[in-house]
């Protein structure tokens, strides 16, 4: 059942709702919510949020929150950014939306033009989708029907990394490898080769980031040379496994992917959608390996965190081969009713004019270096495992024993812990599994680290105590 009224009195009178009650209230009674036990809620409602600014939530008691976590990493300059807010207001004014098959607008040919003078050298064409999961499906079967139209029809198939994450349609679900989110859908999924992962955590003492993401790469070398006649691509989300608990691993082994890839006549997938748009330290993850995959899948940041809107970007050699007569049926008949929506798409222009203008990349390398410094004090706590940094994202891992990295059970919840204590302080932390991580929007100041930082310590204290 839904919570109930909160009924204040004896007599059966309720008492005065205030707004947020009632918000909460009638959310419970029609709205389903996502990665979500409903029956969580009944111990603790579902906040209600009237207003953002910076990277501030406030609801309707005037309480705030300071989102570490960028609402599931899609906000980069703060909530209701002045400036996008303007551009969407001009555009909603003029083109609010148009078939995007037939027809084309400035918004979409202007930010096309863009993301490919950004990314990686080689990609030249950008097809639009409306949000991440749709973005890996048009990836993964543009990448097969690309050997279809080369006439190589035994490559059906993918390789992905253990740990992954790509999404929740069925397909990008199938090349993912989170059990929590994957294990009881197993019977409708694709058969996918799952490589181990490249992910630092599980390295030697001693051992470093990149001689274990060397020796891992092995494995990878060894699938390729096994499997090549049968793959498609290789999906991978460059350098940080987000999902999987913000695992991180060296830029040597997509370097090394990039040559195994070619070496073998395997297409290179890079899922981008939450490392993207600058949150490693560079604007896109791949840079720091110096390497142009076949396929850039790129969402979350791509419009500031205003609208949904995704990309995938590929190169000449993708984009010829599916270019041809009508009756040779080689064209790629994949679409989304939003696809290119001209609102995203300026909401998206003006995220890159702030990147431009305010040369945010470099601005957040001082604050990437205090929030993992202030981070690191954490590490001397006796149920943190590790803390661990790439660019704008830091995690704090915390185990049952910090010496053998043993977990807490996951039954035991204690990210949950975590989170409801830092709400009560105000910080917006959503903790996955044991790993305690912020992702803040670029607007935050170093008070506002402080801050996430401290709640995150008592938090910790207070889920580890016993
Ligand atoms: C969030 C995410 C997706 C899925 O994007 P949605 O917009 O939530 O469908 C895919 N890949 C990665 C790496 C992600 O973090």
């Amino acid at each position: 059942m839904p919570a109930k009224m909160n009924s204040g009195s004896e007599s059966g009178h309720p008492a005065a709702l205030t707004p947020a009650q009632t918000l909460a209230d009638r959310d419970l009674r029609v709205v389903w919510h996502p990665c979500t036990q409903m029956k969580d809620h009944e111990t603790l409602p579902p906040i209600a949020i009237r207003r953002g600014h910076g990277a501030w939530l406030e609801d309707f008691d005037g309480k705030r929150y300071l989102d570490a976590v960028s609402s599931w990493w899609v906000n980069l300059f703060g909530h209701a950014n002045p400036r996008i807010a303007a551009a969407l207001q001009d555009q909603a004014e003029t083109l609010e939306h148009v078939i995007f098959a037939g027809f084309t607008h400035e918004p979409a040919v202007r930010l096309a033009e863009r993301l490919v003078s950004i990314t990686p050298p080689g990609l030249s064409r950008c097809f639009f989708a409306d949000n991440g999961s749709a973005a890996v499906e048009v990836a993964l079967k543009m990448s097969f029907h690309y050997w279809r139209n080369k006439g190589e029809t035994r490559k059906t198939r993918f390789i992905a990394l253990a740990n992954g994450y790509h999404g929740e349609t069925l397909g990008a679900l199938a090349v993912g490898d989170v059990d929590l989110y994957k294990s009881l859908y197993d019977p409708l999924l694709m058969d996918v080769i799952t490589a181990p992962s490249p992910d630092c955590y599980h390295r030697e003492s001693g051992e470093s980031w990149q001689d274990y993401s060397l020796r891992q790469f092995a494995h990878m070398e060894r699938l390729l040379a096994a499997h090549a006649h049968e793959v498609a691509a290789v999906i991978v989300e460059p350098l940080v496994q987000c999902a999987g608990g913000m695992r991180m691993y060296h830029p040597v082994y997509l370097t090394r992917l990039r040559e195994a890839c070619s070496r073998h006549g395997v297409h290179l997938i890079a899922d981008e959608i939450a490392v993207g748009f600058g949150r490693t330290g560079t604007m896109f993850a791949c840079e720091q390996a110096n390497i142009s995959p076949d396929f850039l899948c790129l969402s979350k940041g791509l419009t500031g965190g205003f609208l949904p809107l995704s990309v995938v970007l590929t190169n000449d050699d993708v984009y010829a081969a599916f270019y041809g007569e009508y009756t040779a049926l080689t064209a790629f008949l994949h679409s989304h009713s939003y696809t290119g929506n001209p609102l995203a798409c300026r909401a998206a222009l003006a995220t890159l004019d702030i990147f431009a203008d305010e040369n945010t990349i470099r601005g957040n390398a001082a604050k990437a270096q205090y929030l993992g410094r202030r981070a690191q004090e954490l590490a001397e706590h006796a149920h943190v495992a590790e803390v661990r940094q790439c660019g704008m994202i830091v995690a704090v891992e915390i185990a049952k024993n910090k010496g053998s990295r043993e977990p807490y059970p996951w039954q035991e919840r204690r990210g949950m812990r975590i989170y409801r204590h830092a709400l009560a302080l105000g910080v917006l932390l959503r903790p996955i599994g044991n790993v305690v991580y912020f992702m803040p929007p670029y607007v935050v100041d170093e008070a506002e680290m402080d801050l996430m930082v401290d709640a995150a310590a008592q938090g910790i204290e207070l889920a580890t105590c016993d």
